[in-house]
């Protein structure tokens, strides 16, 4: 049994670069479950078939295309100025300037696309099933911070640290390393078992709260300013506070810094269940 459960870890979650694949993983995993009847039909009718019904399967589809879809590279992240807030007018371009061209930008396009799903008057110009890929993976990347970092250290790529006895750079400690190291130390790693504990939390420490991560209901772009915004207040207040270029990072930040990777990837869960939930259910525009 366990050597079955280790091996469906390694055939869906790969450990790779880039949120890691883990991140999106878990992301998808939890909103999947939370897909309201109307929204779980729709992604199932769009979902290619290799994905065999599960989203988190083409959760990191997005990262894998990056070669054959250039423009698509800059709709990961957003990086403000060397300020702790987000602005979109100021931040959402890509490196020529165009307009848009960033993680919130993309996630607004890509929910508009998703409206027109089921529409039958006119023909749909768009491929939902790689807009509903798009979409899943990049509201996990709004969630990690540091896909909201500075534009002068391009979001902590360009400082080099040390992980425990390894060198590598801020982004990815926030991408992979902290992830990884939760299940290797806490989860003998079994993804699913980190899954079923951030589930448990939604469903009860974190109840409480759960409501208010969802409360920007029909404004697309409003949520998703939000989302931003938490991001980069997070990057200054957790990810990079106290971290010099070269600083070696073990046991202290890991243990102060896994409780906000949790939440994030459990927010990017939930959200991007509500946002699924809101452009497949009848009676609302989301193209306005
Ligand atoms: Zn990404």
């Amino acid at each position: 049994m366990m050597l079955l459960i280790l091996l469906i870890f390694l055939a869906k979650a790969p450990a790779t670069q880039s949120w890691g694949s883990e991140g999106h993983y878990i992301t998808c995993k939890i909103a999947q479950p939370l897909l309201s009847e109307a929204a779980a039909n729709a992604v199932q009718k769009l979902l290619p078939s290799s994905a065999e019904g599960d989203l988190a399967s083409v959760c990191s589809w997005a990262d894998t295309v990056r070669s054959i879809y250039p423009w698509s590279s800059s709709l990961h992240f957003a990086n403000p100025p060397n300020v702790c807030n987000y602005d979109y007018t100021r931040d959402c371009h890509n490196t020529q300037g165009e307009k848009d061209m960033c993680v919130a930008g993309a996630i607004n396009n890509y929910t508009s696309q998703l409206a027109s799903y089921g529409d039958l008057s006119t023909a749909v110009p768009y491929n939902l099933a790689e807009s509903l890929m798009f979409l899943s993976h990049l509201i996990g990347d709004i969630h990690q911070p540091l896909h909201l970092g500075f534009i002068s250290d391009l979001g902590g790529n360009r400082i080099t640290v040390q992980w425990y006895t390894e060198e590598t750079n801020l982004h990815h400690v926030w991408d992979s390393k902290i992830i990884n190291e939760t299940l290797k130390e806490f989860y003998d790693l079994e993804v699913s078992a980190m899954i079923e504990d951030l589930q448990r939390n939604i469903t009860g420490g974190w109840s409480d709260e759960v409501p208010t991560w969802d409360s920007c209901s029909k404004d697309s772009l409003s949520c998703i300013v939000r989302y931003a915004s938490e991001s980069i207040s997070l990057a200054c207040e957790w990810a990079y506070k106290d971290v010099t270029a070269d600083a070696i990072l073990g046991d202290d930040y890991f243990l102060s810094r896994l409780p906000i990777v949790e939440k994030r990837l459990a927010q990017g869960g939930v959200r991007l269940a509500a946002t699924l939930n809101r452009i497949f259910s009848s009676g609302i525009d989301f193209s306005k």
